[in-house]
């Protein structure tokens, strides 16, 4: 093995967060090296984000071409994947290709390193037979991958991931999606649009299991006017697959296609990373961190690989705070002031004794006592970009009164808003308050419709903030919007 080359920092898997964390380390002057295996900028921008919103945007533009004879005379539509297969290709992957994102990074001053990497002690990173001693801090953003279910014939056919679905040049007769959560739905319903006979198999009682019943509803709603067959509560058994079609079965059951597309949640693999090294337990789904992303002495994560919530806002979002916590970390450990209202660092090296878990005194929310921002997932938005769109932050419902908050609810039906009315196709949706009424603040909220994830912004500013339910009740919601369905949804709440 060769000599260690000494560095700064070591940012492992060039995702969306890791990309940032390490960008934004070279420049502010530190020594970084940045590793991926695969593609720099991850999954979101070559196989998630960005071209499966261009597929929708697509399928959308066909919805509304098809929504012309309710609205405005007559539209002739004959869908062709072509051009969504070219723009995604050329535009979003350049035929996935990551040389504009390695050039950004080395642009910033960091240094790129191709292969995969694992850790091997503190501040230890082999790649290959090169190994990385990392002075201040190694950043684990490896994301995730799908999370295969152990179904039995399963794993010997050559079913799809996304990563197949978003390469796909020409669609399939039939397709079958196993998995009814939000990528499931936002891919089941374009290739629906485009003419694919689609059918959803999932697992739990309704699509979309985590958000409020009534969005299940209606995306369930949505997804069969658009012709695809949905199966909820079915629990696959096995998968056969005889050169030509997929048969899932379950019970007296089966479902057949040309294609199978599984997409039933996603997984870290910590495993295969040497976090055992720095004595982290392999063992668990995904690695834990605390509220300045730090998951062991002298290592931050990123990103997906937290549990967090699988996002690029999310990915983004801590990658902040693991950018001003390492450069707060340099900072004392080169002797300067603290900033983070933590105890001090003494010495610089890895191996050195770090402030992992040892936050000092307050830390509310977003904010600490010192400059170093902490993580916060209150207001934690997400979006399932099905038309109607399913947007919500914070707690459900159910949720709530789980935790024993005393819940008020406030339900506003998009359709019987001005704009909904006047919308009219393609109108479905609702805005949905969760309140505790103890504190008279909003805790939760959901907004589906045609704009549902532009709406969600003023609700995640009300809930992030805790602006108080009377402040929100007295402000003026512009006419005919949307989003003034979040004043009739106040005005119900009991
Ligand atoms: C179909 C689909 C649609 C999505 N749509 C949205 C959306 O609309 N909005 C949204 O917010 N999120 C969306 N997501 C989720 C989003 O893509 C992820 O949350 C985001 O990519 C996570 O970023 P990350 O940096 O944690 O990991 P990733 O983007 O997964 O990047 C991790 C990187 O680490 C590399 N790596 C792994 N192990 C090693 C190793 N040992 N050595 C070196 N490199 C390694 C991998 O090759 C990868 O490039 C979508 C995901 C999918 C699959």
């Amino acid at each position: 093995m060769a000599e260690p080359e000494i560095v700064d920092v070591v940012v492992v898997g060039l995702g969306v967060g890791g990309e940032e964390v390490a960008g934004r380390l070279a420049e502010a002057g530190l020594t970084v090296v940045g590793v991926e295996r695969n593609l720099v900028g991850g999954e979101c921008p070559y196989w998630g984000c960005i071209p499966s919103k261009m597929m929708i945007r697509a399928a959308n533009a066909l919805a509304e071409a098809r929504r012309v004879d309710q609205l405005a005379g007559t539209a002739d539509v004959r869908p062709d994947w072509a051009p969504v297969a070219k723009r995604i290709r050329e535009e979003a992957t350049d035929t996935w290709d990551d040389r504009v994102a390695v050039d950004r990074f080395t642009g910033k001053g960091g240094r790129f390193l191709r292969g995969s990497a694992r850790l091997d002690g503190p501040g230890r990173v082999v790649v290959g037979d090169r190994v990385l001693q990392a002075r201040y801090g190694i950043v684990v953003g490896t994301g995730t991958s799908p999370s295969i279910p152990p179904i039995h014939g399963l794993a010997d056919t050559p079913y799809w991931t996304n990563h197949q679905a978003i390469e796909v040049e020409e669609l399939p007769g039939s397709l079958l999606v196993l998995g009814g959560g939000a990528i499931g739905l936002e891919l089941a319903q374009v290739f629906a649009r485009f003419g694919v006979r689609v059918t959803v198999v999932e697992a739990a009682d309704r699509v979309l299991a985590i958000e409020e019943p009534e969005a299940s509803e209606i995306a369930e709603a949505a997804l069969r006017a658009d012709g695809v067959r949905i199966h909820t509560g079915v629990r696959a058994e096995r998968v056969s697959h005889d050169g030509a079609a997929f048969t899932v079965h379950a019970g007296d059951e089966s479902y057949a296609a040309q294609r199978l597309l599984v997409v039933t949640g996603r997984k870290a693999h910590l495993e295969e990373l040497g976090l055992d090294s720095v004595g982290v337990d392999c063992s668990q789904r995904y690695l834990p961190v605390d509220d300045r992303m730090h998951a062991a002495d002298g290592v931050w994560a990123v990103g997906d690989i937290t549990g967090e919530g699988a996002f690029t806002h999310i990915a983004m979002y801590q990658a902040s705070i693991v950018v001003a916590d390492l450069l707060d970390h340099v900072r004392r450990a080169r002797g300067g002031p603290d900033a983070s209202g933590t105890a001090s660092v003494v010495g610089g090296a890895m191996g050195a004794s770090s402030a992992v878990g040892g936050t000092a005194g307050a830390s509310g929310p977003g904010g600490g006592s010192g400059m170093v921002p902490r993580a916060d997932y209150r207001a934690l938005p997400r979006v399932t970009f099905t038309d109607p769109e399913v947007g919500a932050v914070g707690l459900t419902e159910r949720q709530a009164r789980e935790r024993g908050i005393n819940v008020q609810v406030g339900f506003a039906p998009l359709p019987s808003s001005a704009r909904g009315w006047i919308h009219k196709a393609g109108n479905e949706g609702f805005v949905k308050l969760v309140a505790d009424a103890d504190q008279g603040v909003l805790i939760g909220a959901t907004s589906v419709g045609p704009a549902g994830g532009e709406v969600l912004s003023g609700l995640v500013v009300a809930v992030h903030a805790a602006v108080p339910l009377s402040r929100l009740r007295h402000m003026i919601y512009a006419y005919p919007t949307f989003h003034r369905a979040i004043e009739d949804a106040l005005r119900d709440l009991s």
